[in-house]
């Protein structure tokens, strides 16, 4: 089946400094695929390649098998591709209702209103007229990700959503995902908490050094096998001799 979005064999850095190698991943409708890996693993970048944001230097982007590589990150919004950016980047001086609806430039229709990104990020109903630079961390957040809602994605990239924020504030976010991934929507999130991570993918992977060392799903991987990948240890290469990614049939464990 033709996955909802596709990273084939994607390279991209920075001038001379190579950041994503040779990174391959399928993400397809209505699931979470999760990115971890250590600080400048390179995940921010890839996301940011997906989202046409950052030019690859090698390998292709593909939207329900439609070559998207050279659609430039407004265009890509406009298909359905839709990049929540770490860091936020909210309009200070609008209010919350305005910042949202900016996210409904694209004219996509679909489920997402203001009133059904309420429904599903309850935290903003009493806000909508607050000014934004008036938001704590976490309610910035929340405004981010239903700005990018609105846009009536088919696939959101998530990048570090829970971001020095208080715990208690993301397990409300985390509370928010599960009624935002209904209705098929595929969802690219990049989390530092690998056991948040765990309890939310369908699929995890791990990049290290700008490469994917795992892929797999929380079912088949254990926690010694992504912590392995996540800080390079040698354990999660050596998984039946067959390279860097471990594959279905791992024996899996607890968390
Ligand atoms: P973090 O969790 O710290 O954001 P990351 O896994 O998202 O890390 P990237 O931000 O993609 O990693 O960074 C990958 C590599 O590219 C790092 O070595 C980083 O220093 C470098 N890099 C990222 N952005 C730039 C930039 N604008 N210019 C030059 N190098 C960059």
């Amino acid at each position: 089946m033709t996955a909802l979005l596709a990273a084939e064999s994607i390279s991209a850095g920075y001038g001379d400094s190579r950041a994503v190698v040779d990174v391959s991943l399928e993400v397809g409708e209505g699931e979470v695929l999760a990115l971890v890996g250590a600080n400048g693993a390179g995940k921010s970048t890839l996301l940011r390649v997906l989202a046409g944001a950052h030019r690859p230097t090698a390998g292709r982007v593909l939207l329900r098998g439609d070559d998207v590589t050279h659609v430039r990150d407004f265009d890509r919004n406009r298909r359905g591709i839709c990049l929540v950016p770490e860091g936020r980047r909210l309009f200070a001086s609008l209010t919350v209702r305005d910042n949202l609806e900016v996210g409904a430039g694209s004219r996509r229709g679909g489920r997402w209103t203001v009133d059904t990104v309420v429904d599903a990020l309850p935290m903003l109903g009493p806000l909508l007229d607050r000014n934004a630079s008036q938001l704590s961390g976490g309610q910035q957040q929340a405004v981010a990700i239903g700005r990018g809602l609105m846009s009536n994605p088919d696939v959101l990239l998530l990048d570090e959503v829970s971001l020095g924020l208080a715990p208690i504030v993301i397990d409300e976010l985390y509370e928010s995902l599960a009624a935002v991934r209904g209705g098929g929507l595929g969802i690219v999130l990049v989390e530092q908490d690998l056991e948040r991570t765990v309890a939310v993918a369908d699929r995890i992977v791990c990049m290290l050094e700008g490469h994917a060392v795992l892929d797999g799903t929380p079912a088949t991987l254990t926690h010694e096998q992504i912590t392995d990948a996540y800080f390079g240890h040698a354990l999660a290469f050596t998984d039946g001799g067959s390279g860097p990614a471990a594959g279905p049939g791992t024996e899996g464990a607890s968390w």
